[in-house]
């Protein structure tokens, strides 16, 4: 069985051989191909290449292949640090205007970017070389409300959520920035990818109440699975941090699956999402990878494993794993996973 029919078999809730592994991954796979974050996110070619020789060294079902949280808000005009060693992040917004936000959240602008085309083509050079055999995941960073939080600013934002006079422009906002990922969901598939994902995680309880995130976030999660499910694409939804308080809300969205990670009650998330969207994740990328040991890793695998009793979940880590993660833990999760009879 391939990686890419076990993790497929698992989505359509089927019984594959073994439990699926997957890694968010991209700064070790960089890091190990020697290549800095400018060198690995300014080629196609290298994030290929990156990818595709790190889940064969280790052995994986599947690739994340991410560069960073920021490719769409680059798009529609966020301004973005570029540094030579660290991802892109964020450094100031598009516009503060309404107006003229509404107009820079235009999807055309989606395949005009250089840092997405690049990521587009990486997916294409990857489904080339290992399409059938490893899975390969369009991840699409970010979702609606996480994606005008960063082009409109974080504080400003997060203030207009609370009066009463904003909410429409709002809306607006959150509308035309949904219109902006389903562009780049569309790129994805069309490149090549088996699946796609993305990331939400400013509409998680770290940052807002659950009657916030049913206002504002959850309508926009539930327009695009409708929309995801009329053109036969399964998502991955990446939302990190502790999502307790809204994981029933997120599973009644019906996505193919979401990605949680350790800060969540795990057994309680097995529960609440069996049947309704498969679960990635949620090792620590932190504690377990980094800081962890092969010991401490194989016990976490089984821990996490018997709470889902070996189905409905694909592996790996709840967040990106930082660079330097060693090769023993990484090894450890690998032969944890694989070793756990279903
Ligand atoms: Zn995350």
């Amino acid at each position: 069985m391939t990686g890419t029919e076990r993790i497929m078999m698992t989505l359509r809730g089927q019984k594959a051989d073994r439990v699926p592994t997957m890694l968010h991954a991209f700064m070790p796979a960089a890091a190990e191909a020697g290549l800095s974050m400018a060198e690995y996110r300014s080629s196609a070619k290298n994030i290929a290449r990156a990818h595709i020789d790190f889940v064969h060294k280790y052995g994986l079902d599947g690739i994340l292949p991410d560069v960073d949280t920021c490719l769409l808000a680059g798009a529609v005009g966020t301004k973005i640090d570029l540094p030579e060693h660290e991802p892109a992040r964020p450094v100031g917004p598009a516009s503060t205007n309404i107006k003229e936000l509404l107009e820079l959240m235009d999807p055309a602008r989606v395949a005009k970017d250089e840092r997405i085309k690049i990521l587009v083509e990486a997916i294409h050079l990857m489904r080339k070389e290992v399409g059938g055999e490893i899975l390969i995941r369009g991840h699409c960073d970010q979702m609606a409300f996480s994606l005008t939080m960063i082009a409109y600013g974080m504080q400003r934002f997060l203030m207009d959520l609370t009066d009463e006079d904003r909410e429409e422009d709002i809306l607006a906002l959150l509308e035309r920035a949904y219109l902006v990922h389903l562009e780049f969901q569309k790129m994805m598939m069309d490149a090549g990818a088996d699946i796609t994902g993305f990331g939400d995680s400013s509409s998680g309880p770290a940052l807002i109440s659950r009657a916030m995130f049913k206002k504002f976030a959850l309508p926009f999660h539930k327009k695009l699975q409708a929309e995801l499910a009329r053109r036969n694409i399964l998502t991955v939804c990446h939302i990190c941090g502790n999502v307790d308080i809204i994981a029933e809300d997120m599973a009644d969205i019906g996505y193919a699956a979401v990605e949680i990670d350790q800060k969540t009650d795990i057994p309680l998330a097995a529960e609440v999402f069996r049947g309704k969207s498969v679960v990635f994740g949620p090792i620590d990328p932190s504690g377990m990878f980094f800081f962890g040991t092969p010991a401490k890793m194989a016990a976490e695998v089984r821990r996490v494993l018997d709470c889902f009793h070996g189905k409905g979940i694909v592996i790996g880590a709840g967040c990106a794993i930082p660079s330097g993660a060693p090769e023993a833990n990484i090894r450890a999760f690998v032969e944890a996973a694989r070793a756990y009879s279903l």
